[in-house]
This record gives structure tokens, sequence and C-alpha cells, in this order.
């Protein structure tokens, strides 16, 4: 059945794959950003479709619109853009929580929220089940984003609890492919500007840390499996690609398929870095049937296209 569906962060990186997906499905889509982290161009192919709305909005904010469902992705995501102005990252994440929280409580809309393996801090239990909870740094400079989305899903789920709001969880792991933004300094997209223009990498520390990275159709694939769960079904739940990796594997993979001459440049490890992270997906593969499908080769060739066309190299 249509629905009205709005997307909070929709012109970012996986809003804009989020709407595709929604406009392929049928839906009309009212897309909110206010352009912090995204751009027009992620969405421009969208602009003209008469099942296609954007609002340029804030989700700090009130927002008063009628809607059968909500997706809230608003929230810059990579490090440097979400501790360009912290103050506004923990407002984005709370008060943006509460606006998108109290949308749906009046509308009685069904509400997912993207949520981040970030809530698990520098994690002790590897792979991180669901049930973990977690060890953050109240604190630090990575803090604003990891509290921020920590207690948006206390909000969440004490609007469940409280006024019976039908709300679905994800806990996003690190996820890549087209449409990252070419400075955001997220790990993938550094690596692969940096290798396309022939630069150093950038290691981080020892590139001994590993991360788990799911390419962005996979994803999509799990956000509007997790969406139409029946009710009750609220998460949190885990999604990411279990193949973990270090960093120096990512860099040896990205120059093979670059065919790039650059070398490795190392940096000291940023405060409070990971040093794992894998997700157990168990939950998602039980209840939503959901397991990723592409390869980090397959998916770092598709990106790696993206990107050449961007830099136009
Ligand atoms: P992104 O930065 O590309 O997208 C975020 C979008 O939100 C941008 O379009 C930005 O302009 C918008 N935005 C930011 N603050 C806003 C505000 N106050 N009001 C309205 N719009 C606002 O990042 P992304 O990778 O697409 O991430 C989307 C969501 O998924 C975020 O909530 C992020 O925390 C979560 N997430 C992403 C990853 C990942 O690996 N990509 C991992 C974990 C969680
Ligand atoms: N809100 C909104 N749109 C709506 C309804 C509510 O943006 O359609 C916002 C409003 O700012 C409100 C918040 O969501 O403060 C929380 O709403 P709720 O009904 O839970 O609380 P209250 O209105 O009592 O503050
Ligand atoms: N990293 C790196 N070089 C870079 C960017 C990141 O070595 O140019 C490291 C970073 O220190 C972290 C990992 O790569 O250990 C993933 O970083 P990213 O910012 O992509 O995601 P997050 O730390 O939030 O998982």
């Amino acid at each position: 059945m249509t629905q009205a569906v709005l997307v909070t962060g929709g012109a970012g990186f996986l809003g804009s794959h989020l709407c595709d997906r929604l406009i392929n499905d049928g839906h009309n889509i009212l897309c909110l950003d206010n352009f912090f982290t995204g751009s027009k161009q992620n969405i421009e192919h969208l602009i003209g479709n008469p099942c296609f709305e954007l609002l340029r909005h804030d989700v700090t904010f009130p927002l008063y619109v009628e809607i059968d469902q909500i997706y809230n992705l608003a929230c810059p995501a990579s490090p440097i853009h979400y501790q360009h102005d912290p103050v506004q990252t923990t407002k984005t994440s709370v008060h943006g929580a509460i606006n998108m929280l109290g949308l749906a409580k009046r509308t009685k809309a069904r509400i997912f929220q993207a949520s981040t393996s970030e809530v698990y801090g520098d994690p002790e239990e590897h792979p991180q089940p669901e049930s973990y909870w977690g060890k953050v740094n109240p604190i630090g400079p990575r803090s604003c984003y990891d509290e921020g989305k920590r207690c948006a899903e206390t909000l969440f789920f004490d609007y469940h609890r409280q006024h019976d709001l039908d709300i679905k969880v994800v806990r996003i792991f690190n996820t890549y492919g087209p449409r990252m933004h070419p400075n955001d300094g997220r790990v993938v997209s550094n690596f692969i500007v940096q290798a396309l223009r022939s630069e150093d990498i950038t290691m981080y520390g020892n590139g001994q840390q590993t991360r788990s990275f799911c390419y962005v159709d996979d994803l999509i694939e799990g956000f509007v499996r997790m969406m139409g769960t029946e009710k009750g079904i609220t998460g949190p739940i885990n999604l990411g690609n279990p193949g973990e990796f270090t960093m120096l594997e990512l860099a040896e993979k990205i120059i093979k398929l670059t065919g790039s001459k650059s070398k490795l440049i190392f940096h000291p490890l940023p405060p409070d870095d990971p040093k794992q992270r894998q997700p157990n997906i168990s939950l998602a593969k039980n209840h939503l049937g959901w397991e990723p499908k592409v390869n980090l080769e397959d998916g770092l060739k598709e990106t790696i296209s993206y990107f050449k066309k961007l830099l136009n190299v």
C-alpha cells in the first residue's frame, strides 16, 4: 500500500539511497534536510517526480505534516562533521528525536531510528550483540554523537512504553558506497579519494584497528525489511556486514583496485577511536531474514567508479 513517508536527512548519503528505494516501491516521499552534510546533487534525479517532495528544514525545530511513516536519519555521521559543531550534533539527535517522536505520536506514524554501532563505544565484547550495553566516554570528542544517539534510543523506547509508539530502531555499522561525501573524512572515502589522486594514504594509528564495512544497497534492504516488521518488533537490531578488516587491509585493497602508486603515511590515532568493531547480526537474520550480499571488493569497485566520475580522474 502506498504510504506517505518522511525521510529526515534524506539528501544525505544513506537518506538519498533510501528515497530512491522508497520511490521505486511506490511510496510518496517527503525528503527533509537542512543540507549540513547532504547535497541537492544526491537527490536531483528525483526532483520533478510527482511522488517526491523536498523540504529544507532543521529537525531541531517542530514540524507539523501529515505522514504515515518516518525514517529519522538526520544527523551528521562522520567524525569531522559531527565534531564541527558538537552542541548542534547533540541537539540534532536529541531535540530531533523528540520532535519526530512528537510528530509520530500525533499522526500515529510508524517511526524508524537510524542509530549506530557507536552506542557500543570502544567495545569490550566482540563481536557486539544488541544486548551489550557498550563502553562510551560521556565527555570526549565523540560523545556528542555517541551519547546523542544513545539518548535518542532512550527517547524512542520511552515513547514506545509511555505512549505505545510503533518504533523500529536499527544500529548501523560502518556503511559505504556511492554518494559518500568526498571530504567527510570517513576511512573508505578518504582512502579512495587519496588513492585516485595519488596522494599519501592517511593511516591513523598503526592500522591494526578493525571495522566491518557494509555496502549501502545491503543496508537499505535491511531498513525496508525492518520497517515492514509487525508492531512490537522494536529492535534495536544491528545492521552491518560481519566481514572484519584492519585499516591496513582496507588500504591494501583500495590501492590494488585503483592501481594507485600512493604510499601510506602514519598519523596518531584520534582519541577514543574504537580498536575493533564487528556486528553480531543473528537478530537481523532471525527477525528480518536479512544478511549482506555484497562483498567488500565488489562494493569498493562500485564506490571507486563513483568517485572516479565525481573527481573527474
Ligand atoms: P550524511 O551526513 O550523509 O547524512 C545525514 C543527513 O542529515 C545530511 O543530509 C544532513 O544534511 C542532514 N542533517 C544533519 N543535521 C540535520 C538537522 N539538524 N536537520 C535536518 N537535517 C540534518 O550521513 P549518512 O551516512 O547518510 O548517515 C545517515 C544516518 O545514519 C545518520 O543518522 C547516521 O548517524 C546514521 N549512521 C550512518 C552510518 C554510516 O556508516 N554511514 C553508521 C551508523 C549510523
Ligand atoms: N511536535 C512536532 N510535530 C507534531 C507534534 C509534536 O514537531 O506534529 C514536537 C513538538 O515540538 C513537541 C515535541 O514534538 O514539543 C514532543 O511532542 P509531545 O506530544 O511528545 O510533547 P509535548 O507537545 O507535550 O511537548
Ligand atoms: N581512519 C584512518 N584514516 C583516515 C580516516 C579514518 O586510518 O583517513 C581510521 C579511523 O581512525 C578509524 C577507522 O579508520 O579507526 C574508521 O574511521 P571512520 O571515521 O570511517 O569511522 P568510525 O571511526 O566512526 O568507525
